[in-house]
């Protein structure tokens, strides 16, 4: 969770009657005013970064060997390994088995980065930061001091910790023969948000997106610097991506997810059948990811705008006047506003 941004305070389901819809509106704007500030304050000050070095503490202490149990993936001697940092983030290594050479998605907190970059040998080229949150970017600084030649890549507008490369839209990255990257620019969750598809061609596999606080498993991040359109065009370039793409989100929230998802699709087999996969994986604290897109497209409800069920169930229609990008726009402000008070049961 962001810097003490609560889920909500109020439970979206079924209102009684139209004063209790008025009601839930009202706590939904106090909510939304209390969290801007709280969110200005976070990104802004340096009182984000205090924040963020004593959630570090806590959550060491809390979870000595991580938040979650996981295991690395190896596609044709690429090493993707997840490594579970704060209460719930996930920080990425990517390692070539040939060449040694390492690659890290937003390490926040630099120490199990760096014994994981130990254990495994690996010499780190570069830091990949997908937004400047600190629970994606707190690391940055401190891997750059420690591995001298470490470049640090993320969009200018983002203000990212030690940026020593700024990207623009589909920018390639190349790390040997093996890791090539492209960067696509999906602002909504903050102006300079960036996401990193590991291309699979080279190395005769599936791609791989690092999606930061864009999309997770069967979610999307929260529209802190953007609008309902921004997000849509950012969460139509996932869409966009080939259906075998392996997704590996910044953070583990399948489980809430995946409820929430039941909410507005009840009707979803698929959704379904993750779900208990979920819950089984998560009540042995198992690592959820990667899941691929061709699963999120099919239960991800920020990847349904199109979606009638939904639709329904958000009680909307597209108007006369209406174009179709308008009214997608309009059905994912609605989901998120109801994501946004969801509370988790
Ligand atoms: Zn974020």
């Amino acid at each position: 969770m962001l810097f003490g941004i609560s889920k909500g305070l109020v439970q979206v389901k079924k209102p009684a009657n139209r004063d209790r819809i008025t009601n839930e509106h009202m706590q939904w704007h106090k909510t939304l005013f209390k969290n801007t500030c709280r969110y200005s304050l976070y990104t802004r000050t340096k009182l984000g970064y205090i924040f963020h070095k004593r959630q570090m503490k806590k959550a060491r202490e809390r979870y000595p060997a991580g938040h979650s149990k996981t295991q690395p993936t190896v596609i044709n001697g690429i090493k993707i390994i997840p490594v579970p940092i704060l209460s719930d983030n996930y920080t990425y290594v990517v390692i070539d088995t040939a060449s040694n050479m390492a690659v890290v998605v937003d390490p926040a907190d630099p120490q199990p980065v760096q014994a994981c970059l130990e254990e495994e040998g690996a010499e780190l080229q570069a830091v990949l930061c997908t937004h400047k949150h600190w629970d994606h970017s707190g690391g940055n600084r401190a891997l750059k001091r420690r591995y001298m030649s470490c470049r640090v890549y993320g969009n200018a507008m983002d203000s990212i910790p030690g940026l020593t490369h700024p990207l623009s839209d589909k920018d390639t990255i190349d790390f040997g023969t093996r890791l090539h990257f492209r960067a696509f620019y999906t602002p909504g969750h903050t102006v300079g948000h960036v996401i990193y598809l590991l291309d699979g061609r080279a190395i005769g596999g599936p791609s791989s997106l690092f999606s930061g606080d864009l999309v997770f498993l069967s979610g999307c991040g929260r529209m802190f610097e953007g609008n309902a359109s921004t997000m849509l065009s950012s969460l139509d370039t996932v869409g966009s991506l080939n259906d075998e793409t392996l997704l590996w989100p910044g953070h583990e929230y399948a489980e809430d997810n995946l409820l929430f998802a039941a909410e507005v699709e009840p009707c979803n087999v698929v959704r379904d059948q993750k779900l208990q996969w979920v819950l089984q994986q998560r009540g042995q604290r198992l690592c959820t990811c990667p899941s691929t897109l061709a699963e999120e497209k099919q239960y991800n409800p920020f990847l349904r705008s199109h979606s009638q069920d939904l639709h329904r169930a958000l009680g909307l229609q597209q108007k006369q006047d209406e174009d179709w990008t308008s009214y997608r726009a309009r059905v994912l402000e609605e989901l998120r506003r109801r994501k946004d008070i969801y509370k988790d049961r």
